[in-house]
């Protein structure tokens, strides 16, 4: 199956264009609305159009990774527009006023209690109460008003058909559905890399994308949508924001493959340490490490180094993307441009310097065992923040080097 989807999504990505403007036409004879969109500002112009025009201040929003990389949510408070987002995690995490800090799972990183306190301030509930059911009965509650009373939804896309011009939407709360079957206008935000050539390509990636993100055989709700009901208005942004870019750097070009199920994320030995907050871009882990640098090489220079190049990503990515390759590829990249910090570089020099001479090898190794012992406070002191959380180990007394001579002897 990993190979098929791969093969897919290859033929996909060496036809975009192609499979665009089929599924562009073939949406605009099923009776929605095409709009497109350069970049994350113009897709945010345009709902703010489309929402404007219906003089529509309050909309129901589901889980959409698209509209994070873009801004939406702040975009459209600063405009007046209310989101309410409908996924119970994204829910929680913009209630807690925080990005979400996994794709599929965006409030993984928040404990019952913590979100107990959340429910406490904002939805009412008593103090302390932290049981997942009544959570989770308060939530819906909450949102069965919000899906009544909002005139307008956004959904995400999970995979848009060319062949049909028709899109899926996979949630396991049923709260996309929700949302666009009570709204008058309904608009679906999707990444120009969503689409799959046939109908019939669905039954490898909707096998695969919640085997890899959840386990499930097959998410709850996979609706499909393929054309406004009657009295309903329904709109597609078919969003670039960097993906041509992409897809022209031939070395990088293959993370387009990427369907987000979060997989790479979940093994991924950093992000299981740090979580999704310290990645700072809007998707984290390892995909987001390759995917972030395209957007801004700059601003996210440092993330294809927080890797240990393991291998794992790659390992388990259900469209056999090479993320360890992309990311050892990128820091190639980074160096080149100039764009690494300078510290990391003077450091990597010494480190290049130590490491190719045994005998420098051997005299950091033996200064290092002396400062320990005898000057600890160079690094146990109050300006390194690193050993705010830690403790040093005791200096071994010898290299294992050394040991290893003595015992030949
Ligand atoms: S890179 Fe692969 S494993 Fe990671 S989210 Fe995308 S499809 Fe899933």
């Amino acid at each position: 199956m990993r190979e098929t989807a791969s093969a897919i999504k290859n033929n996909v990505l060496s036809n975009l264009h192609d499979y665009l403007i089929q599924f562009e036409a073939n949406a605009k004879a099923n009776g929605v609305t095409v709009h497109w969109a350069a970049d994350g500002a113009e897709h945010n112009a345009i709902v703010h159009s489309i929402l404007k025009r219906h003089g529509i201040d309050r909309m129901v929003k589901s889980k959409s990774m698209l509209t994070e990389e873009c801004h939406l949510n702040e975009y459209l408070a600063e405009n007046g527009i209310e989101v309410i987002d409908s996924d119970l995690g994204e829910r929680i995490v913009q209630l807690a006023k925080e990005p979400p800090s996994h794709i599929v799972l965006p409030c993984i990183h928040k404990k019952k209690e913590e979100i107990g306190e959340i429910f406490h301030e904002h939805l009412g509930t008593e103090a302390g109460m932290s049981d997942p059911q009544v959570l989770t009965e308060t939530a819906r509650q909450h949102l069965r008003e919000t899906f009544l009373s909002r005139r307008a939804a956004l959904t995400g896309v999970n995979f848009a058909i060319a062949e049909t011009g028709e899109f899926v939407v996979c949630t396991n709360e049923g709260n996309a559905d929700m949302g666009a079957h009570l709204s008058d206008v309904h608009i679906a935000s999707m990444g120009i890399e969503k689409l799959i050539p046939q109908r019939k390509h669905l039954s490898v990636f909707l096998r695969i994308l919640t085997r890899s993100a959840t386990g499930q055989p097959i998410t709850t709700y996979s609706s499909h949508f393929k054309k406004p009901r009657k009295n309903q208005e329904m709109h597609i942004v078919l969003v670039d924001n960097g993906r041509s870019r992409q897809l022209g750097r031939e070395d990088f070009r293959n993370s387009l493959k990427c369907i987000r199920c979060g997989a790479c994320m979940n093994t991924c030995p950093v992000y299981r340490r740090s979580g999704g907050h310290s990645y700072h871009s809007a998707i984290s882990g390892p995909i987001g490490s390759i995917l972030a640098p395209n957007w801004d090489m700059k601003k996210y220079a440092d993330l294809p180094f927080a890797s240990t190049l393991c291998g794992s990503c790659s390992n388990v990515c259900p469209v056999k993307i090479d993320i360890h390759n992309q990311l050892y590829k990128w820091r190639q990249v980074i160096v080149k441009e100039g764009y690494v910090d300078k510290t990391k570089a003077l450091g990597m020099k010494a480190m290049q310097l130590t490491l190719s001479s045994p005998s420098l090898y051997r005299a950091a190794g033996k200064m290092g065992r002396m400062t320990l012992k005898y000057a600890p406070f160079t690094v146990n002191n109050r300006f390194n923040p690193w050993y705010k959380q830690r403790e040093m180990p005791e200096p071994p007394k010898e290299s294992f080097r050394e040991w290893y001579l003595k015992r030949k002897k």
